[in-house]
């Protein structure tokens, strides 16, 4: 299912070719998925009914579908819970800034990495997602809300550096002029630190803009949070970070989640200075959303001006994120969980 949604123009064009079709019917169709975002072949009313018909036999498609949604009362934001095609759940948000309007995407159902705080990760990896899925988040955000997005953060359940190509996929459809031609300088894919793809990354010299999640500043400590710590240490985080910048001029965003008592301490904040000092980079800390499985407290705010009062010694820029839709409570993966439960899974 979908599977014809997650191809690019040139792709197309050989589908409608081995249909005895014109080239410019590619166009068209992609126009209709990624433009009108109408996932519907009926609607698609200048392509023969002919076309058509042979379309929704050999490549039907579904647009995801809004199991639920939460509306904040105190900032607007949106959290959407999706049903897929084969009845898998996953969840987006949709966040209204002062600059635009962002999303934030699942990049799988469920995650494998494992890391101690989160939720999305509890119960493993259920299936990747298609790129077809990734844009048909923002789609039915777009569709429902009746706004246009601006800003895309992968940030939501999963890692979106796991499958690259998929990823790759998803930010070359998101970019197409054909479609909703959102720029790369507009999207952020954040990952627990997966090397090599890092580097493979960076090597696409893509304009997008990469989240390192770091959350600790010793390997010890982070392989106590994130079991991908086991796989890779800092000092080859930093490098491929480093790699990162070398060959995108971009500069990277470090996401550290200030857990009380386990990461917030002065020595952490110094640590991390060290570390990062000199790179063209940003800090974002993000107070830990506690998750009712775990035992993590967010930092107090005492802790937390320390720590950027320190950071800034060390002339890294560093932004406290802003927590939005705390009314509707619900942190990466929570939502998702709740509601399977409910179903009885
Ligand atoms: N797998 C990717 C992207 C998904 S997680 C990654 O690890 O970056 C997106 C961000 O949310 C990561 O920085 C992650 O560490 C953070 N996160 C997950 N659960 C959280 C929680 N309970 N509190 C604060 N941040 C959390």
């Amino acid at each position: 299912m979908n599977e014809i949604v997650s191809l690019n123009i040139e792709e197309l064009e050989r589908l409608i070719l081995s249909y005895g079709e014109s080239k410019f019917r590619a166009k068209q169709l992609f126009e209709w998925f990624h433009k009108k975002m109408i996932w519907d072949y009926q609607e698609m009313s200048n392509l023969p009914i002919k076309l058509r018909e042979k379309l929704a036999v050999d490549y039907p498609i579904m647009p995801l579908r809004i199991v639920e949604k939460l509306e904040s009362k105190l900032d607007g934001t949106i959290k959407y819970l999706f049903e897929l095609w084969d009845s898998h759940i996953i969840e987006s948000v949709f966040m209204r800034y002062k600059h635009g309007n962002s999303v934030c995407i699942s990049s799988q159902v469920g995650c494998r990495m494992g890391c101690k705080f989160c939720a999305s990760t509890l119960e493993g990896r259920v299936r990747n997602l298609m790129p077809a899925e990734m844009v048909g988040q923002i789609y039915a955000i777009q569709k429902d809300t009746n706004e246009r997005v601006s800003n895309i953060v992968v940030m939501g359940s999963g890692e979106p550096l796991e499958e690259l190509d998929i990823t790759l996929k998803f930010v070359h459809l998101i970019n197409a002029p054909q479609g909703q031609n959102i720029g790369s300088r507009h999207i952020t894919v954040s990952t627990c630190g997966l090397v090599p793809e890092m580097k493979r990354l960076a090597d696409e010299k893509l304009q997008i803009n990469l989240a390192l999640s770091l959350h600790a500043t010793t390997d010890e400590k982070r392989k106590a949070v994130m079991p991908i710590a086991y796989k890779y240490s800092i000092e080859e985080l930093i490098n491929a970070c480093k790699y990162f910048i070398n060959q995108t001029n971009r500069r990277i965003t470090f996401e550290y989640a200030l857990i009380e008592g386990e990461n917030d301490s002065e020595e952490d904040a110094r640590r991390m200075g060290q570390l990062l000092k000199g790179m063209l980079c940003h800090v974002n800390l993000i107070p830990v959303n506690k998750i009712e499985e775990r035992n993590y407290k967010s930092s107090g705010a005492s802790s937390v001006e320390k720590f950027i009062r320190i950071l800034e010694q060390y002339g890294i820029p560093t932004t406290l994120r802003r927590t939005l839709g705390a009314d509707i409570d619900a942190a990466c993966g929570q939502l998702r969980r709740r509601y399977i439960k409910k179903r009885g899974e």
